[in-house]
């Protein structure tokens, strides 16, 4: 009965041990297999550094890569560059997972933008009308167009938003800035998640906007935009000291449109808003595009994130590859001084009927739009 009892014991134990080397194997495969990749937290940043490539080449499309910058120092985040979809390197938040954990939570939705338009009144009839019947009828709720007198036939005609900013006809500095400083009240004021800026001689393709700045999250600092220059702007400091130094900082051209989150946005409000932007304008003597670099690489040492899918018609924009057209985010069209400066697509409109190409652009985009050309019908023989 003894010698029994023990062996049943025996047995129990060898039974007990393959049952736990069992539950041994099968605990990675019961682990719930959610976040496969996270995202690289965020480090800290060697203060001062900010390392900056210039890829050779004007023309970049989405997918590649664009030229970057490392973070100073960024509020939001001291952080360790990462790769974003679209070959950006940015910073994530502190002390959260990443940007997958983002953008599953709450998607960016076009009304979330908002997009404000400078024009002035002499160009309602020559530049605005071409907008509004192109991109700005995609994303009326949200396009608002600052300009410097009425136009309410325009207004009632084409329902866009037209704010008169009160602001100077002229091109001068101080009138341009007026200008942005009204832009920028009336975004704050709007509670939407992101402020991009156009000039009326910029195409707006809605679609890649709104992809690269899902790449992000507005609560970050984000100033996005395409320098014109290939070095840094200097300017005598007339804010932080009395003009005896000098700093050196980015801007995104303003004749290419650049886009400004709301968490930047509102860290901007002490140099900005409530006719700020004006006064600093004022003190460092640079115009609107300049004051905004100047405010966020400057005073509040966040990097301009350069992005080559904006554009302005400082560049040869014939350049642009016909099959990137499309997954640009702004593009524009030659001057006075150089009328054939627009981007090349081929479509069913000339260049006489459609000189800027922004029309052709559109059909490609929208071709249910009314006023498209239907596509001519293939002859069978
Ligand atoms: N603009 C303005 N007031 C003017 C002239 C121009 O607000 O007196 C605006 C214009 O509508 C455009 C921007 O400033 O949105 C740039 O103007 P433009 O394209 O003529 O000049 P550039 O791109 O060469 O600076
Ligand atoms: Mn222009």
């Amino acid at each position: 009965m003894h010698i029994a009892s023990v062996g049943v014991s025996k047995i129990c134990f060898l039974f007990s041990l393959a049952f736990c080397g069992l539950l041994l194997l099968l605990i990675p495969a019961l682990q719930p297999s959610v976040r496969q990749v996270d995202l690289p937290k965020p480090r800290p940043a060697q203060m001062g550094t900010s390392h900056r490539v210039r890829v050779p080449g004007d023309f970049l499309h989405a997918g590649d890569k664009e030229i970057i910058t490392g973070p100073k120092r960024s509020s939001a985040g001291l952080g360790k560059p990462i790769k974003t979809a679209l070959g950006a390197r940015r910073t994530p938040e502190r002390g959260v997972g990443g940007l997958s954990e983002y953008r599953s939570r709450d998607k960016l939705e076009l009304k979330d933008i908002f997009i404000a338009v400078k024009t002035t009144r002499k160009y309602h009839k020559s530049r605005l009308e071409l907008l509004i019947q192109t991109w700005v009828s995609q994303a009326k709720e949200q396009t608002y167009i600052f300009t410097d007198g009425d136009d309410k036939e325009l207004q009632v005609r084409t329902g866009a938003n037209i704010i008169n900013t009160n602001c100077s006809a002229a091109h001068t500095r101080q009138a341009l800035c007026c200008k942005m400083s009204v832009e920028y009240d009336k975004f704050i004021e709007s509670q939407r998640k992101w402020f991009c800026h156009v000039d009326d001689d910029n195409y707006v393709i809605l679609p890649s906007l709104l992809r690269l700045l899902s790449s992000y999250h507005h609560s970050q600092d984000i100033y996005l935009g395409r320098p014109s220059l290939d070095h840094p702007i200097e300017a005598a400091e007339r804010v932080k000291s009395d003009g005896s130094v000098s700093v050196k900082f980015w801007f995104a051209t303003g004749g290419a449109g650049f886009c400004i989150s709301r968490g930047l946005a509102l860290k901007m409000s002490p140099w900005a808003s409530l006719g700020n932007f004006i006064s600093t304008a004022e003190k460092i003597r640079l115009p609107d595009d300049c004051t905004i670099g100047y405010i966020i690489e400057a005073l509040l040492e966040v990097t301009l994130t350069h992005t080559y899918l904006f554009h302005s018609h400082l560049e040869n924009l014939q350049k642009l590859p016909t099959d990137t057209v499309l997954e640009q985010v702004t593009l524009s069209y030659g001057g006075f001084e150089n009328r054939r400066n627009v981007v090349n697509i081929a479509g069913e409109l000339s260049l006489t009927e459609d000189p800027t190409r922004f029309k052709t652009v559109h059909c490609l985009l929208y071709p249910d739009t009314e006023w498209c050309p239907k596509l001519k019908p293939q002859h069978k023989n």
